[in-house]
């Protein structure tokens, strides 16, 4: 492994990996960043031992990521997701540029499943019994998963969900296997549960803000945007934005590869959020970055992956921003679903609301011409749509109900100039 320590990435204090090591005792939340040997790894990961390997998942990036090579994984292959350069989408929203990872193709169908492989790793090292964490549903079903695919060591799976979690998410769950505990209120409240839980049971703690590790699950998506565009970075790379864990990973991940001279630059990141539940952006707008002085929001959104009304890990999503020169921007719950349905009929691509939030970000901004159609854009899918149909029943009209009848067939097919 070739991590050297933890740092605080407000004081910088620094502590040993050990996997059980969460937060810095000095500092409110106190987040920590995964310090690795860079002068060690470019020994053993280059563009040539990369294009070698005959690993598609995220393991191929083994030296980035801190867990031991010899470490107990999980059975799911998480990562190795396309990257489209989606022409016909681009041309719709009127940029020339348009690559679209979807990481909806993972086992689990979302990008979680980059931090929960990490995370059972973690807790496989740390010898736990139970892993447990709160989830708005895609940390929790990615967690299940890899949990119930883990051979040769016992781990359970305890997750706590809010109440309003989409049925296709809680069902993968239940069917992984996990013990399923649906807390009446917000994800806040589901949260602050599972913290106490974890706690008081001495369990291992797979939430993605407080728990370092899965930050470097996370940045593997783009690792493979670069390693797929063949080291051309593109200018701006947009995700949407719930704890801002995934935005934080997609900066480490641009980092490594920049001080492993893998690429020439970091390009700008763009973080969307729901305005309905936009603690974040409210905060890089003001500038007010500390975890107690953001002003919690309501979770009013009805992209439930990104519904994060008081977000743990802000410092470190804005700091990511702020690096790159990124953006945030919000949009409305209608210009969400209106890009469900805008997406799959440019691309065949089916996200998930929040899944799809990147891409109603990026049509906005282009509309206040904060960006330019001239330039090369990345937008992931982040979670899969059929894990929550009921949402995006609302973003289409309903099919054509026929008798089974040619003539009926022929009449409405001429009506609607089909044939
Ligand atoms: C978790 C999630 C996000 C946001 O990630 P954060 O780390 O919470 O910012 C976006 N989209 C989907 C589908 C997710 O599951
Ligand atoms: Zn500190």
């Amino acid at each position: 492994m070739f991590v050297k320590h933890l740092r605080c990435i407000t004081c910088g204090r620094e502590y040993p990996a050990i996997p059980q090591q969460m937060t810095c005792q000095d500092c409110e939340p106190g987040i920590l960043d995964v310090i690795y040997d860079y002068r060690e790894i470019k020994k053993v990961l280059t563009k040539d031992s990369l294009a070698s390997n005959p690993d598609s998942s995220i393991w191929r990036y083994l030296p980035l990521l801190p867990i031991e090579a010899d470490a107990i994984r999980p059975m799911l292959r998480v990562g190795g997701t396309p990257l489209y350069y989606a022409k016909k989408l681009a041309s719709a929203l009127g940029i020339k540029y348009l690559y679209v990872k979807d990481d909806g193709l993972n086992p689990t169908a979302s990008l979680k499943d980059r931090a929960s492989a990490i995370a059972v790793v973690k807790a496989g090292e740390a010898q736990a019994k139970t892993i447990a964490c709160s989830s708005t549903g895609n940390a929790a079903s990615s967690l299940a998963g890899n949990v119930a695919s883990l051979a040769d060591y016992d781990l359970n799976a305890c997750i706590f969900v809010p109440e309003r979690a989409p049925a296709g998410k809680v069902a993968q769950l239940l069917i992984f296997g996990a013990t399923v505990i649906s807390v009446q209120g917000s994800y806040e409240s589901a949260f602050n549960l599972s913290e106490a839980a974890i706690k008081k049971y001495g369990w291992y703690n797979r939430n993605a803000a407080i728990n370092s590790y899965l930050v470097e699950g996370k940045k593997t998506v783009v690792l493979e945007i670069c390693e797929q565009l063949c080291w051309q970075v593109p200018d701006w790379v947009v995700f949407s934005v719930g704890d801002g864990c995934t935005i934080a990973g997609a900066y480490k991940g641009f980092y490594d590869l920049h001080r492993l001279g893998m690429i020439d630059r970091i390009p700008r990141l763009i973080g969307v959020q729901a305005a309905g539940c936009a603690p974040l952006t409210t905060a890089w707008e003001n500038g007010n970055w500390n975890k107690v002085l953001l002003t919690a929001f309501p979770e009013d959104t009805l992209a439930d992956s990104i519904a994060v009304g008081s977000p743990r890990n802000p410092v470190k999503a804005l700091q990511a921003i702020n690096h790159s020169k990124g953006l945030m921007v919000n949009v409305s719950d209608q210009e969400i679903l209106d890009m469900q349905a805008y997406v799959g009929r440019h691309s065949g691509l089916f996200g998930e609301p929040a899944g799809v939030t990147g891409f109603a970000g990026l049509k906005k901004l282009l509309a206040q011409g904060l960006i330019s159609p001239e330039e090369t854009f990345v937008v992931t899918i982040t979670g899969n749509g059929l894990k929550d149909i009921v949402n995006a029943q609302k973003a289409v009209s309903q099919p054509i109900k026929l008798a089974p009848d040619i003539d009926q067939l022929d009449q409405i097919l001429g009506e609607r100039g089909l044939i």
